[in-house]
């Protein structure tokens, strides 16, 4: 496990550039974890940096706690959030933490904390998301988590909450993480330093592998796309439905996607779609919330390819 000191946490958005609104103000009730989170962290021995800016516009936003927790050699990064997916929700959804690899440092603290605050709290738990494309992820060289504590509009949620207090919350993630450091077993996590890892998102977005896919459904299936390396609607609509079963250099396109995107348990990208890579598609469509079926459509073709940012 790395070996983790500095830990910089910020809470999500400000009152210019405001986050979610539902039964509760995500603005307003971030930065009440985030005050628990750096109380309970400091407790356990770790050196804090609150890295939550001023108001500010939304790309100030982003980059103030990123470059903060740069500055001060962090270790960890955290940003706290709420969730919101409906106007109006009846029920629960759940805790979850995002992150921009599997098998990552990162990921093996965030799985730890959504474990202890969903066990502690008694929130559902939606486990550990992937999502390279997300600002605070990809630009923080150190390990970084973004902790959605809850829906702000799910009624059953908001009763938890309220019941059990931000101050619960906050212990619980800093108990996630100190727990973490403690224990070293056999955690995937310890082999991939995160550092070394961010830097597939952006190059491979645009530009040549877009190009390979244009190229291949032009020649496979006579698309007429434009060759241009950028993945818009002209391309999306020309994609085909792949799934298990299949072989091949579009296959093999998916295959890398996903190793990119972060979905490193595909294996190698060899062009055969089976177990694996259905697995990981799957996973993906977890992930984003779309129906899990493990097949390449429409929609999965958009999250492979980054269309889905602006979820956050
Ligand atoms: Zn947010």
């Amino acid at each position: 496990m790395g070996n983790i000191k500095k830990i910089a946490v910020r809470a999500g958005h400000n009152f210019r550039a405001t986050g979610a609104r539902g039964l509760i103000d995500e603005t307003v009730e971030d930065r009440k974890v985030k005050d628990s989170v750096i109380k309970y962290l400091k407790k356990a021995g770790y050196d804090v940096l609150d890295v939550t800016p001023g108001d500010c516009d939304v790309n100030t936003d982003l980059s103030y706690g990123v470059n903060k927790a740069e500055n001060f050699g962090a270790d960890l990064f955290l940003s706290i959030h709420f969730d919101k997916c409906y106007d109006s929700y009846e029920g629960s959804l759940g805790h979850a933490c995002w992150v921009y690899k599997e098998g990552t440092e990162s990921y093996g603290i965030a799985k730890k904390i959504v474990n202890k605050v969903c066990e502690e709290v008694g929130f559902k738990n939606r486990g550990v998301k992937i999502n390279p494309s997300l600002y605070e992820l990809r630009k923080t060289s150190m390990s970084a988590i973004i902790i959605e504590t809850c829906f702000c509009e799910a009624t059953e949620d908001v009763k938890i909450y309220k019941e059990k207090g931000f101050d619960l919350i906050g212990k619980s993630i800093a108990t996630g993480i100190a727990g973490s450091i403690i224990d070293t077993s056999n955690n995937v996590a310890s082999e991939d330093n995160d550092k070394t890892n961010k830097k597939l998102w952006e190059i491979s977005i645009k530009g040549k592998e877009v190009k390979s896919l244009q190229n291949e459904l032009n020649k496979q299936f006579n698309a007429k796309i434009v060759v241009d390396g950028f993945f818009g609607d002209s391309t999306l609509n020309e994609c085909i439905i792949v799934k298990k079963g299949a072989r091949g250099n579009i296959t093999r396109l998916i295959q890398q996607r996903l190793i990119n995107r972060g979905y490193s348990s595909v294996g190698k990208a060899d062009g055969i779609f089976g177990d694996n890579t259905e697995k990981a598609i799957k996973r993906l469509q977890e992930c984003f919330d779309l129906s899990i079926d493990g097949i390449v459509g429409r929609n999965t073709w958009k999250c492979l390819y980054g269309l889905d940012k602006g979820k956050f």
